[in-house]
């Protein structure tokens, strides 16, 4: 990106009330069939438009065409019984009735390139893409093959670098991992999860991230992060090997966070999608918050490196308050564009 604070989505944007009840995750379509696939392509198009009429730089799909940004991609895979439900706990935070793994796991056709393609057909600004990270995949699972959660993990990454392949040939810019887990499974995190990583991004010359967040605003999430005490360090024990592997992005959640700012420092060098949205909240920010935000990650990262975004998705916001959020980020980001550059 040329263009100074270049801002962002996390990820996920509401989808219009038409095509999936609102402010739900897992939200059954309402379409079916020839309707649904038209739909999600319509909802494709005005999540571009509002992204772009909020003056964001880089834009996405807003995750308009999945029910949720780790289930879709699983749901493509082969291997994976969506009728053989167990319970497990998800990220040690709350119980959900998942699928299983019952053989070797592949992926028979591409999952998103489609979209990717119809999305890049649509406009000539840099696009950003997200997939699951191999780690939050295999922790939304139960696995009745592998019986290693490991061994799952390395399976996951060479399914992903497959589609990233295809993905980057699509024209993607940027394509991101969600990674929610690294914020809670350190040893596994050090031991293979950004290696595995690093196998999901093998090959790609376009930039790739990883997002590393708490959460969408829901209760479970934030009823976690009221145990996490009034320092949340977690992103200390991924990021001195985040630093020197070779992802190009972390994107991390800041606003409104127990996060010390100072935290970024483990990560110098690379460039950061630093959070100045709220997702568990309905307040819109003002562009003055945004800017404060901003303006304390500057002490730790490059001006040059800086990609002002949001903490998270904002599939479960009401669209109003996410379009609100989406244009405070622009005019926030606005404001700190205009103080580096009078002063430079
Ligand atoms: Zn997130």
């Amino acid at each position: 990106m040329k263009k100074l604070l270049p801002t962002s989505t996390a990820g996920s944007l509401p989808k219009p009330a038409w095509l999936a009840e609102p402010e739900k995750l897992w939200s059954p379509w309402k379409l079916q069939d020839a309707e649904l696939a038209e739909g999600k392509q319509d909802a494709l198009l005005l999540s571009l438009q509002e992204q772009q009429h909020a003056g964001i730089d880089i834009v996405s799909d807003g995750e308009q065409t999945r029910q949720h940004f780790v289930t879709t991609f699983i749901e493509h895979l082969s291997g994976v019984d969506f009728d053989q439900r167990e319970t497990v706990r998800i990220r040690n935070r709350y119980d959900a009735s998942v699928p299983t793994v019952v053989g070797a796991v592949s992926r028979p056709k591409p999952v998103f390139v489609d979209d990717a393609r119809f999305l890049r057909q649509q406009t000539k600004q840099p696009i950003k893409w997200a997939l699951p990270g191999p780690m939050t995949m295999i922790d939304t699972l139960y696995d009745s093959h592998y019986k290693s959660r490991e061994k799952l993990a390395w399976e996951f990454a060479k399914i992903l670098n497959q589609e990233a392949r295809e993905l980057e040939a699509a024209g993607v810019d940027i394509i991101q991992f969600d990674e929610p887990a690294f914020n809670v499974f350190f040893d596994e995190v050090n031991d293979w999860g950004v290696a595995t990583l690093e196998k999901a991004i093998e090959g790609l010359k376009c930039e790739t991230a990883v997002h590393i967040c708490y959460g969408y605003g829901i209760k479970a999430n934030t009823d976690w992060k009221k145990t996490l005490g009034s320092e949340w360090r977690q992103y200390e024990e991924a990021f001195p090997k985040l630093q020197k592997s070779s992802i190009d992005i972390v994107s991390l959640e800041c606003h409104n966070s127990k996060v010390p700012m100072d935290l970024i420092e483990l990560i110098r060098g690379k460039k950061v999608m630093v959070g100045a949205i709220d997702v568990a909240s309905h307040i819109i920010e003002t562009p003055e918050e945004v800017a404060n935000t901003l303006r304390k990650a500057l002490q730790f990262v490059d001006a040059d490196k800086l990609y002002p975004s949001t903490n998270c998705g904002m599939a479960p916001l009401p669209r109003r308050v996410a379009n609100g959020k989406l244009n405070a980020l622009s005019a926030g980001a606005e404001i700190v564009r205009r103080e580096i550059l009078s002063k430079s």
